[in-house]
């Protein structure tokens, strides 16, 4: 059997992918490595948080059209310009952010969240976690409004079930192991199925296989030592085998190969990602309590700015303190804004009515040093400068080694709680080099006749940190157009 267009990977960037090319080809074949029951991929372990950029509701209400006016009325939206949008990418990365996949990534930001709607993805506000109720109205803070209904898996599922209406095929269990290639460039897959090795020939193929982060080899060879140590957050099935097939058929490497996404994940969290729990193991509500390490030390600053700004490099810092882990500490004034996965029944958490028992029970922690940092921290807090979490409020501490910038609590009111985190690693930078058509580009640097990618194995777009809910954003822009164009190649 040929097919117009292969894509390889079953997440929202590979069924993105489809979609598009299904609008202008006929025959086209989905190969997801994993078995149905664990297929969709990071996409399907997500809460569904889409960054777009908008310029209010109106905009919003072009993907969220059951938006009612009582809703609007009762929450700020506020505005994601494409400008604003562009600022944080630009300083997230240290300016080395794709100029020309950034633009396309902010522009088609928007519109790409439009097609799929207009496909048949439902989407909503976030207001559970993006938005917080101040006098009675909802805000909405971190430029980050818009998720998926039923989050990634209601995602994955409902593009899975359009792209079979769609008439396109998807076998699961399909192990991609190698490209099919000439001098005319790719012409099809060598797929692993069944234990059997077949040969499936395309007039196009599209790379969307994940990044490399679940392959404990490659992530320490090229993030360095101490990476084995991480957990993986996501997917078991993204070892980078699209990658690679694409290296050895002449792509140029690209990007931030020793950078990747990585947070606060719950210390004894299974080595890799439990679709049961999904993105529960994550601890993202640092920025209202502190930081201690096995030394008894604060190592960061908890309030540098909005989680969806610091999240996705902090996992990197907890990695590099002593035993790979660390506490995050709370009092009770602000248990009750404690995001929903610090509730899980999976969760590692000790609790005490005083700072003194609280750091007895702190396990391979040293109390002595513990319980002198969160002293000298509560003493170093301005607080004569208001609490206020929908704005970076100043409310900060002073002369520590390290300072706390926005949002220092004193911790004085019990019970006191500490959750224990080490590094879980979302997923790497590094990947591919592909042109504004999402075709990938050789090492000489000219495209690859037939070969498109899109989604996490495409590098050069994030280094260093990540503005939170683009990875969802990235691939579906890119799976559209990368789509588009192999359809077009067909
Ligand atoms: C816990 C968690 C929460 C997250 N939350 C968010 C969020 O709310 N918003 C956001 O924007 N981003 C979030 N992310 C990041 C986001 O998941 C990724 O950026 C995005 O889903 C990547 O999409 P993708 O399609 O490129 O990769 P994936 O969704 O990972 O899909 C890759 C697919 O390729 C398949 N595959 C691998 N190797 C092969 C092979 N050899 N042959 C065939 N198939 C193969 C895999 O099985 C998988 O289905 C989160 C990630 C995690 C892990």
């Amino acid at each position: 059997m040929d097919y117009d267009v292969i894509v390889v990977g079953g997440g929202n960037a590979a069924l993105c992918a489809a979609l598009s090319a299904s609008e202008s080809a006929r025959r086209i074949l989905v190969l997801e490595r994993a078995p149905e029951d664990e297929a969709g991929g990071n996409s399907r372990f997500t809460a569904g948080l889409f960054r777009l950029a908008y310029r209010g509701p109106d905009d919003l209400k072009s993907v969220i059209p059951d938006l009612s006016a009582e809703e609007i009325a009762n929450t700020d939206f506020g505005t994601y310009t494409e400008e604003q949008f562009l600022d944080d990418m630009a300083r997230l990365t240290e300016y080395r952010c794709d100029p020309d996949l950034t633009e396309i990534l902010v522009k088609q930001s928007l519109p790409t969240a439009q097609w799929m709607r207009n496909r048949g993805v439902r989407f909503t506000a976030a207001w559970g976690r993006q938005a917080f109720k101040i006098g009675g109205k909802f805000k909405f803070w971190g430029g980050l409004t818009v998720e998926a209904v039923g989050g990634g898996p209601g995602l994955v599922e409902a593009e899975t079930q359009i792209a079979k209406k769609a008439g396109i095929e998807i076998w699961y269990g399909a192990r991609a192991i190698d490209l099919l290639t000439d001098d005319d460039g790719v012409h099809g897959v060598v797929v692993r199925k069944n234990k059997k090795t077949l040969q499936l020939k395309a007039k196009a193929v599209v790379l969307a296989a994940g990044g490399f982060q679940a392959n404990t080899e490659w992530r320490t060879r090229y993030m360095g030592p101490g990476w084995e140590l991480a957990k993986v957050r996501g997917t078991r099935f993204n070892t980078g085998d699209a990658i690679r097939m694409a290296l050895d058929a002449g792509a140029a490497a690209h990007g931030n190969w020793s950078g990747c996404h990585a947070v606060a994940w719950d210390r004894n969290a299974p080595e890799t990602g439990d679709l049961a729990v999904g993105d529960g193991f994550q601890k993202h509500s640092y920025p209202w309590g502190v930081y201690i390490n096995a030394d008894g030390k604060r190592f960061v600053d908890e309030g540098a700015d909005f989680r969806n700004y610091t999240y996705a490099k902090y996992g990197r810092v907890i990695l590099q303190q002593p035993k790979q882990f660390a506490w995050q500490i709370f009092d009770a004034k602000v248990k009750a804004q404690l995001r929903d996965e610090y509730r899980i029944k999976q969760v590692t958490r000790v609790t005490g009515n005083s700072l003194e028992e609280l750091v007895a029970k702190l396990d391979d922690t040293n109390g002595e040093n513990a319980l002198k940092e969160l002293k000298a921290y509560n003493a170093a807090v301005r607080t004569d400068i208001p609490f206020n979490p929908n704005v970076k409020d100043g409310r900060c501490t002073e002369n520590l080694p390290i300072n706390k910038s926005n949002w220092a609590n004193t911790l004085d009111t019990p019970p006191f709680e500490a959750y224990a985190v080490t590094c879980g690693i979302t997923f790497s930078f590094g990947g591919l080099k592909i042109n504004t058509d999402a075709q990938v580009i050789n090492s000489d640097g000219e495209p690859i006749k037939g070969l498109y990618a899109a989604g996490e194995l495409v590098g050069g777009i994030f280094w260093f940190n990540y503005p939170g809910g683009s990875g969802l954003t990235n691939g579906s822009v890119f799976g559209k157009i990368a789509g588009g164009s192999a359809a077009r190649a067909a």
